[in-house]
């Protein structure tokens, strides 16, 4: 399908390694003045002052993390970004580099990886964060993206998966459960394609959940909002395998129980009535999807009111002593264990 979509094939062998790096990354600027030296030496060099530095990586294998028969590698350039930055934003820290090394196979022209990095570089803009370096290198078959991602807090800000304490409140951002059903909506359309290649598909009603998928966004807009409203979560943790494994690591990391409420699990009505088509519950597809990229932390009560009735924020259920397990409470006032039910569970 790259193929069909570039009529304008070049090798990457006819540019070179270093060629199709200067190509590649030309028109990327250093925005941050922490980014002392950014690509061309051997290593990049940042200057964080008495700041503490946030890093974190992420690996992405085509035929495993995505798809590119139905991901435009715009978009897939986009996305790696975004997931990476969403640790650093889950650690109530600022992004400000990112690091992307790519490995693809002779499969790939030129114009592929051009597009790919258009991708990056919107991300970059949007959410103000300077490429200061990678690899590039060649795969035996297939596509392979590592990203890392760096930030920059003041040590009293960051917030760690283990500090959450009985009775402290659990808040979820956004809306869950979107990015799944958008897979399964570019699933369905990929299958009525292989049959009938002329079919257009109409995926005007599930754009909002297609989008959730192919162009997630990560929420630097909530560290903002929670220093604007001066409220520190006593942990935090990003939501990319699905609401039931992250609340599951926040409670064993920080040694505590935890009851989640059915009924406040914040779904789209997309989310709804693409789950009825598909006949799947929705709260499962929240509990176990994945891909999301929302925030989930814990506040202290005394923060309530603080953020009482903000849009963005969802509490969902409360903290408990670590005697009290991990459990869901049904729409029906019936109280069952959650367990971890990550992405790969739902998906095999
Ligand atoms: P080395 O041989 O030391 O690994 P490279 O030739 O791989 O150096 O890289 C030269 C410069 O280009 C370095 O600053 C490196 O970080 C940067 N670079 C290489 N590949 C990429 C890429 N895919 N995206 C952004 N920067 C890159
Ligand atoms: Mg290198």
């Amino acid at each position: 399908m790259i193929e069909d979509k570039n009529p304008q094939r070049t090798a990457l062998e006819n540019l070179g390694e270093f060629g199709l790096i200067k190509h590649l990354t030309q028109h990327f600027e250093l925005n941050h003045e922490s980014s002392l030296k950014g690509i061309g030496d051997d290593a990049a060099v940042l200057d964080f002052k008495n700041k503490k530095a946030i890093v974190s990586t992420d690996m992405l294998v085509e035929g495993v993390h995505f798809d590119l028969s139905y991901m435009p590698l715009k978009h897939l350039g986009y996305k790696s970004v975004i997931v990476n930055l969403s640790d650093i934003y889950a650690m109530n820290a600022t992004a400000t580099q990112v690091t992307v090394s790519i490995a693809v196979s002779n499969r790939f022209p030129l114009e592929a990886l051009e597009e790919f990095y258009e991708g990056v570089a919107m991300a970059c803009k949007m959410y103000n964060v300077d490429l200061v370096g990678g690899d590039t290198t060649s795969s035996a078959k297939g596509m392979i993206i590592s990203i890392t991602a760096i930030g920059v807090a003041e040590e009293a800000d960051i917030v760690y998966r283990c500090d959450a304490k009985p009775n402290d409140l659990l808040v979820v951002t956004g809306d869950l459960g979107g990015a799944y059903l958008g897979l399964q909506v570019l699933d369905r359309e990929k299958e009525v394609f292989k049959v009938n290649p002329n079919n257009q598909p109409d995926l005007e009603p599930y754009s909002y959940i297609v989008e959730r998928q192919l162009k997630p966004e990560a929420r630097k807009d909530i560290v903002e909002l929670l220093e604007k409203l001066e409220v520190k979560p006593t942990s935090m943790i990003d939501i990319s395998d699905g609401l039931s494994s992250e609340i599951l690591h926040l409670c064993n990391q920080s040694e505590v129980g935890c009851n989640l409420f059915e009924d406040k699990i914040p779904l789209d009505p997309t989310v709804i009535s693409a789950s009825e088509e598909f006949k799947m519950d929705s709260t499962m597809i929240a509990l176990s999807g994945g891909e999301d990229y929302e925030l989930l932390f814990t506040i202290d009560q005394k923060d309530f009111d603080k953020i009482k009735g903000n849009p963005n924020l969802t509490v969902i259920g409360h903290i408990a002593p670590e005697e009290e397990g991990v459990h869901l409470i049904t729409r029906a006032n019936t109280k069952i264990a959650l367990t971890a039910q990550g992405w790969n569970s739902f998906t095999s």
